[in-house]
C-alpha cells in the first residue's frame, strides 16, 4: 500500500511538473519578439464607454478586476499579435503580401445573459475567408428571436463573393445590424468588387473606413497591446480619406 500511494505520489508530481513546463513552454511562445510577459490587460475606458469592451481572461490573478465590467465570451481566445495587427492593418494604398483578411469582431445580443461577444479570426485566401467563417463559427447558434448587433473591423473590405453572401444572410437574417470598418478597400478598382459593395450596402450593412481613431480603438480591444498606445503611421489619415473617397463615389 505505502508502494502504491508513493507511486501515486511520483506520478502525480511529475504530471505537475509536466502542466508547469507546458505553461512555461507557452509563456514563451507567447513572449517571443514581446519585451515584458502579458499580464492581460482591463479594457480602456474608451472601449468601455462604447460597450466593446472585453478583457482578456486567460490570467486567473486580474479577473477580479472584472467583475465590474459586462459579462462576456471570448470565441478566439487570444488578442492579435502587435506586430501582426501593425502589419495587417496598415491603410496603405497597395496591399501587397497581405493576402488575409483579419476581422475583429464584437457582438451584442441585446437581452441575454451571454454578453458581448469579441474575438478576431483571421483566414489564409486559399480556405474559407473570414467573413464566412464568422457566421459558422461565431454565430452558430443564430436565434431569430434576438437582436444582434455586430460590428466588424477587418483589414480589407470583402471580396465580392463574401460580400454577396454576407448580403445574403442579412436579408434572410432581418435582426442582425451590422457594421463593417475596413482599413482598406480590396481590389475597389472592379466592377464586381464595387457592385458587392453596393449589394452589401442595400442589404442594411453599414460600410466605413477606419479612422484613425478607429485603429487606436481596435489596437485597444483586440491587440496584445501590453497597455502600449497605438503610434499611428505618418499618412494613417491620409489614407484614410483616400480610401473613405473612394468609398463614397461607389456608395453614391
Ligand atoms: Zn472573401
Amino acid at each position: 500500500m505505502a508502494d502504491k500511494s508513493h507511486l501515486l505520489m511520483r506520478r502525480k508530481e511529475r504530471k505537475d511538473k509536466e502542466a508547469a513546463e507546458v505553461t512555461k513552454a507557452v509563456k514563451e511562445v507567447k513572449k517571443e519578439g514581446e519585451e515584458t510577459e502579458n499580464n492581460g490587460e482591463v479594457p480602456s475606458t474608451e472601449a468601455g464607454a462604447t460597450g466593446g469592451a472585453v478583457a482578456n481572461g486567460q490570467n486567473g490573478d486580474f479577473l477580479v478586476e472584472l467583475m465590474e465590467l459586462p459579462p462576456f465570451e471570448i470565441i478566439t481566445g487570444d488578442r492579435i499579435d502587435p506586430f501582426v495587427f501593425k502589419f495587417q492593418f496598415k491603410n496603405v494604398e497597395y496591399s501587397s503580401g497581405r493576402n488575409k483578411t483579419f476581422l475583429c469582431y464584437l457582438v451584442d445580443k441585446g437581452n441575454t445573459t451571454d454578453g458581448l461577444l469579441r474575438g478576431y479570426l483571421e483566414d489564409e485566401h486559399t480556405s474559407c475567408h473570414a467573413e464566412e467563417a464568422f457566421f459558422t463559427q461565431c454565430l452558430p447558434d443564430y436565434n431569430p428571436a434576438l437582436k444582434y448587433t455586430v460590428t466588424w473591423y477587418v483589414s480589407s473590405s470583402p471580396c465580392s463573393a463574401c460580400a454577396e453572401k454576407i448580403a445574403e444572410v442579412l436579408k434572410a437574417r432581418k435582426n442582425i445590424n451590422l457594421t463593417i470598418f475596413a482599413a482598406r478597400l480590396f481590389e475597389w478598382e472592379e466592377a464586381e468588387i464595387q457592385a458587392g459593395l453596393q449589394a452589401l450596402r442595400t442589404s442594411g450593412c453599414k460600410l466605413r473606413i477606419m479612422k484613425p481613431l478607429d485603429f487606436s480603438y481596435t489596437w485597444d480591444t483586440f491587440v496584445d497591446n501590453e497597455e502600449q498606445v497605438l503610434n499611428l503611421w505618418e499618412d494613417c489619415k491620409e489614407n484614410y480619406e483616400y480610401y473613405h473617397e473612394k468609398l463614397a463615389d461607389i456608395l453614391q
